[in-house]
């Protein structure tokens, strides 16, 4: 698998899975895994890449109890849709010999690298009859449990850290020293400490360290906490990283796939793009859902009816479109299932091949990597299309009505099918507070267009952003001169002009068809 084209690579400590590998590693398994369900398109993913890697590093001497994972959804959808994730970045623990996908349990709010290494803790302790063998004790040592320790136990050292009982710094340091033989390490709580008076215990947290000999002496470190502790522990003799086969170091390729760049004119609009739209829509984000009803069902009606009736379609693609939207339209039941949708999709029966691009070919929105541009690129150039033209595609003129139903499309679309998550978010803030004041097709046009601005200015600098296409106002004084003026030193929008240059940008005349098989 090119796993290279996701946000991960083979030199982090995680394992990269795809749609077939997913449930061989995340189930039945005598680890515990925490994943990271993503798609490379998705700005957020790209933000929280880093903490997760992080986290990677952070734990990585905590396998085999506990391993990391990630799987790219915008490469592996089925993967991603078999482990029922709709939106990205979705985390899911799974405890060890979880049976079935549903055992996973999402945990909320993605946080600090620390703050999701203590939900690994969390989580880990949740594991009741089946605790991942490698996994050390976490819970509190009892005095009996210390004072007959090395009947038990084969080891030299045993260290001790006496803590609060909302303190981490114990099981991490236990965590941290699992792959290490010859010694454990166990918590000791503040009740505990009172029974064992010889110790001296102080303050909290505060570590010893007990020789099989009996001896014992408090761990004097800089800084009472985690890394001086492991530091310490590590530099003992006779303390060594024992041998283990650790998943996941050798699945990737680290060969880069030779990307074919293809040349685009920043002027115009390539079908390939919106085709590419139409596919992953339809067969990714849609599919997303095996069963689609209530307002899911809804929203996919009235995306495929605006799509047969405004979008510049070639003319078999048009005829598809129109086929899926009488389907839908003359859907009675109140679900259906997206195997059934799929089939129309496909035109499977009609004895007809599929029209739709079977993959994406990104041409205008092609990003200089393959995380950059791409899907989110391409759905609002689907869109600033359809509130461009003039004409319909039964040949009519567009009304006014018909582009307030574009945007409640579009808005509906993104709601319940967007996979980024907080792009979602955003957009439906400010379609709720605006959105319904567009009466007219040029204030539809307006509005998307001044709408999506105001998202680049927010996302300007942003990790997301290709540094070869940098999120600029747009229309640049180079694709339009007029667009932008100056009044006693400042700029401003001609939005007349603004309007023109978008019905002409974005109207059928103005889309070619390069790169389309
Ligand atoms: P895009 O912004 O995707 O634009 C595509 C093309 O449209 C540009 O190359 C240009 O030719 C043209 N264009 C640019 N501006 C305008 C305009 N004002 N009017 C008309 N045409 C224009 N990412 C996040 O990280 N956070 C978010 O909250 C977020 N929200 C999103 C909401 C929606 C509804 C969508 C569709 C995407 C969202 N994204 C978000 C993704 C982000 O906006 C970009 O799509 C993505 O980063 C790819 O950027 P891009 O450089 O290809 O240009």
């Amino acid at each position: 698998a090119p796993a290279w084209a996701g946000l991960y690579s083979r030199e982090d400590p995680l394992v990269v899975l795809d749609s077939d590998s997913a449930p061989t590693f995340l189930l039945n398994s005598s680890s515990a895994w925490f994943a990271e369900f993503y798609a490379s398109w998705c700005g957020h993913c790209q933000n929280f890449a880093p903490t997760w890697k992080q986290l990677a590093l952070d734990v990585q001497d905590w396998r085999p109890a506990i391993y990391l994972a990630v799987l790219d959804c915008a490469m592996y959808s089925r993967g991603c849709t078999n482990f029922d994730v709709t939106a990205y970045p979705t985390l899911k623990f799974f405890k060890a010999f979880s049976a079935d996908v549903s055992s996973g349990k999402r945990v909320k709010g993605l946080g600090t690298a620390t703050q999701l290494r203590r939900k690994i803790i969390d989580n880990l302790e949740e594991h009741k009859e089946s605790w991942p063998p490698a996994c050390p004790p976490l819970e509190p040592a009892s005095v009996t449990e210390i004072q007959g320790f090395f009947n038990s136990n084969n080891v030299e050292y045993l260290a001790l850290i006496f803590e609060d009982e909302r303190s981490y710094v114990g099981r991490e340091v236990t965590l941290d020293m699992l792959q290490f033989d010859n010694l454990a390490v166990r918590r000791v709580l503040p009740g505990e400490a009172l029974q064992l008076p010889h110790f001296g215990v102080k303050s909290f947290p505060s570590a010893y360290l007990i020789q099989k000999t009996g001896t014992f002496s408090r761990i004097r470190v800089r800084k009472e906490d985690r890394l001086s502790y492991r530091n310490f522990l590590r530099s003992l003799r006779g303390v060594r990283r024992g041998t283990f086969q650790l998943l996941g170091q050798k699945q990737t390729s680290d060969e880069k796939e030779t990307i074919v760049w293809r040349q685009a004119d920043s002027s115009k609009v390539y079908m390939a793009d919106l085709e590419s739209a139409l596919h992953y829509t339809l067969r990714v984000e849609v599919a997303k859902f095996p069963v689609l009803d209530g307002d899911k069902l809804t929203a996919l009606k009235k995306y495929v009816h605006v799509l047969a009736k405004f979008f510049p379609a070639r003319p078999f693609v048009k005829n598809l479109l129109l086929a899926m939207d009488s389907w839908l339209q003359n859907v009675t039941e109140n679900q259906i299932s997206y195997s059934d949708f799929e089939n129309v999709l496909n035109n499977r029966g009609s004895g007809l091949e599929a029209v739709l691009m079977a993959n994406t070919t990104w041409v205008w929105c092609q990003g200089s990597e393959p995380q950059f541009r791409g899907f989110p690129c391409s759905l609002w150039t689907l869109f600033h299309v359809l509130t461009a033209q003039s004409v319909r595609s039964d040949g009519r003129p567009v009304q006014d009505e018909d582009a307030v139903d574009i945007l409640g499309a579009m808005r509906s679309y993104v709601k319940n099918f967007f996979g980024c998550e907080e792009c979602a978010k955003h957009f439906e803030g400010m379609a709720s507070k605006s959105m319904g004041n567009v009466s007219t097709q040029d204030e539809a046009i307006e509005w998307l267009w001044d709408r999506h601005n105001k998202v680049n200015a927010r996302l300007a600098g942003e990790k997301s952003e290709d540094p070869r296409f940098p999120k600029l106002q747009w229309p640049t004084p180079d694709l339009c001169p007029l667009c932008q003026r100056e009044k006693d030193g400042e700029l401003y929008w001609d939005v007349s002009e603004v309007r023109h240059y978008l019905k002409a940008h974005y109207g059928k005349e103005n889309i070619v068809n390069d790169y389309l098989e």
